[in-house]
């Protein structure tokens, strides 16, 4: 029997980084030695609680030793890891568990009472809390699952290697996609996608033994995860969890532990730079510095140049674990704004309605394919069947993203095949609309999105949060997008909102604002 999966990952590091950090996190520092004890200790503790091969074990808490722990214990058990966003809903959260049919939840104290309406109406048979933060004592009094503490546990669990077998193809973690289209689709990850993603990093990303990572983007997310700290824990490396963005702190810990690596979206990086210690920061150490969403402004890029450092920007997805294309540092200038090259082991394409292949520099939707891919949704067999494309060459995974190749065959993202507005036979592209309305300093958010109208079918139509302290009127905005777009791409008319609707990873749900203002 043998385990090929990430609940082996740490064991085989055991001997070849002996001594070397892999965590640093509230709880303290723990070697790769240290780590792969606990691990052991954790999945007999789950295993005496009934987790089996393929059942599944949810955990919601914020980054810490214990999440990490928790993702290779029951890889190692042949267990499925559900990790939840912290920022959902009760009844958000009721829904994962549910849908998931997790058994044994992980949840940190201070969120239990998100959690208690969930285990009352779920199958989850059993919790563990992972103490941090307030103690919910008068919550756990009265909780419908038997509840335990997620340390005692662990120290109990006897310290041997569970003979598990375990395969690449099997099943190693269900994350929810944001639900920005719809409702939220359990991705299946398995052992073998989450390793090649890895291999995809450490293959385009210049990583090695001696990075130290800081994670400061919460690891329920798959770019987190994926991308961030589970290449560098393949490669042997180290990781401090932190469990919220304080600039100021995070250029102390820059310094403190010579960091190598950070990940965030353009506005971590922002808040960095302007931070009043960002100049008398040693941040000499810094190599690897990622960042995804959308594009770095180029005046960031210029605050990091002018100290040497270069910005790899990616595109990517739950469902492709999650990297597909990545723009080297080397480009982020001279092809800013582009979600960059397929990684190496993945192919993408860019596609027309009847999937076949645009020529260079034409909009399609983007396809992608390769060992990084999910092949299934969990229990959603028609979101399955139509999410993917089967072709000789292989399934591709129709990633509902508009784009297109330049000549040197770098991606471009337009947009959302769902968010795509066809206003008189042209197709308008909302983030473009956005992106003019956006530079408006008044505007706090924006978001633009199609109406039905008799003559064109569709027209635009751009709902507005105005910035606290601002006015903006709809005039001001139309006068500001004359002659920078195509006239069928200035919104027909404007609205203006307290606030958007946003998913828990704060994306902008589309869905609710054309149910409401269109
Ligand atoms: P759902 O699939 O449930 O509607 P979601 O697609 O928002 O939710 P995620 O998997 O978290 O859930 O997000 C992936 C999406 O984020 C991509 O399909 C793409 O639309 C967007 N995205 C990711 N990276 C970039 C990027 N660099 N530029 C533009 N868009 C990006
Ligand atoms: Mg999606």
């Amino acid at each position: 029997m043998r385990n090929h999966g990430l609940g082996d990952w740490i064991h085989r590091r055991r001997v070849r980084s002996a001594g070397q950090t892999a965590l640093i996190s509230a709880g303290g520092e723990q070697t790769y030695d240290q780590l792969a004890q606990r691990i052991d200790k954790l999945a007999d503790a789950l295993a005496e609680r009934g987790i089996s091969p393929g059942d599944r074990v949810a955990y919601l808490g914020e980054n810490s030793a214990a999440f990490l722990e928790t993702l290779f214990a029951t890889g190692s058990l042949g267990a499925v890891f559900v990790p939840l966003n912290t920022r959902l809903a009760p009844p958000e959260i009721a829904f994962a568990l549910q849908d998931s049919g997790a058994q044994l939840l992980i949840a940190s104290t201070p969120l239990i009472p998100l959690a208690a309406p969930a285990c009352r109406e779920t199958g989850v048979q059993r919790v563990l809390t992972v103490a941090e933060g307030a103690a919910a004592g008068g919550e756990l009094a009265e909780f419908p699952v038997p509840v335990e503490d997620f340390a005692a546990a662990l120290e109990a669990g006897a310290e041997f290697h569970r003979d598990v077998s375990v395969e690449l193809d099997d099943l190693a973690v269900i994350l929810y996609t944001s639900g920005t289209t719809g409702n939220p689709k359990g991705a299946m990850l398995t052992h073998g996608n989450l390793t090649w993603n890895a291999i995809n990093v450490l293959t385009d990303f210049d990583l090695s033994s001696t990075d130290v990572a800081l994670m400061i983007a919460p690891l329920f997310h798959v770019a987190a995860l994926g991308q961030g700290a589970l290449p560098v824990l393949l490669k042997g490396g180290s990781i401090i969890l932190e469990q919220r963005f304080e600039p100021g702190r995070v250029l102390a810990l820059i310094q403190e532990h010579r960091v190598t690596n950070i990940s965030g979206v353009p506005t971590t990086f922002q808040l960095l730079c302007e931070h009043p210690t960002w100049q008398d920061t040693d941040i000499s150490s810094l190599r690897n510095l990622t960042c995804g969403g959308s594009a770095v402004p180029l005046r960031v890029l210029d605050a990091y140049e002018s100290r040497g450092l270069a910005f790899t920007m990616g595109y990517g997805m739950t469902e492709t674990s999650p990297g597909a294309t990545t723009l080297p540092p080397a480009y982020s200038r001279s092809k800013q704004g582009s979600g960059g090259l397929p990684h190496f082991h993945t192919d993408v394409r860019v596609v027309d309605p009847a999937d076949q292949p645009c020529p260079v520099g034409e909009v399609g939707e983007i396809q992608v394919h390769g060992p990084n891919v999910i092949a299934e949704y969990w229990n959603r067999p028609e979101a399955t069947a139509s999410s993917f494309v089967q072709e000789p060459d292989g399934r591709w995974l129709k990633t509902g993203d508009m784009g297109y190749f330049d000549e040197d065959g770098f991606l471009f993202i337009s947009d959302r095949l769902k968010d795509m507005i066809i206003s008189g036979g042209e197709n308008i592209y909302p983030a473009q609309v956005e992106q003019q309305i956006a530079a408006l300093e008044a505007v706090a958010a924006v978001a633009v999105i199609g109406v039905e109208d008799a003559r064109w079918g569709e027209v635009p139509r751009a709902v507005i949060v105005v910035r606290e302290g601002h006015e903006l009127t709809e005039e001001q905005v139309l006068r500001h997008l004359d002659g920078k777009l195509a006239r069928y791409k200035i919104p027909k008319s404007v609205v203006f909102v307290e606030s958007m609707p946003r998913t828990a990873s704060g994306k902008i749900r589309k869905p609710d604002l054309r149910r409401q203002y269109a």
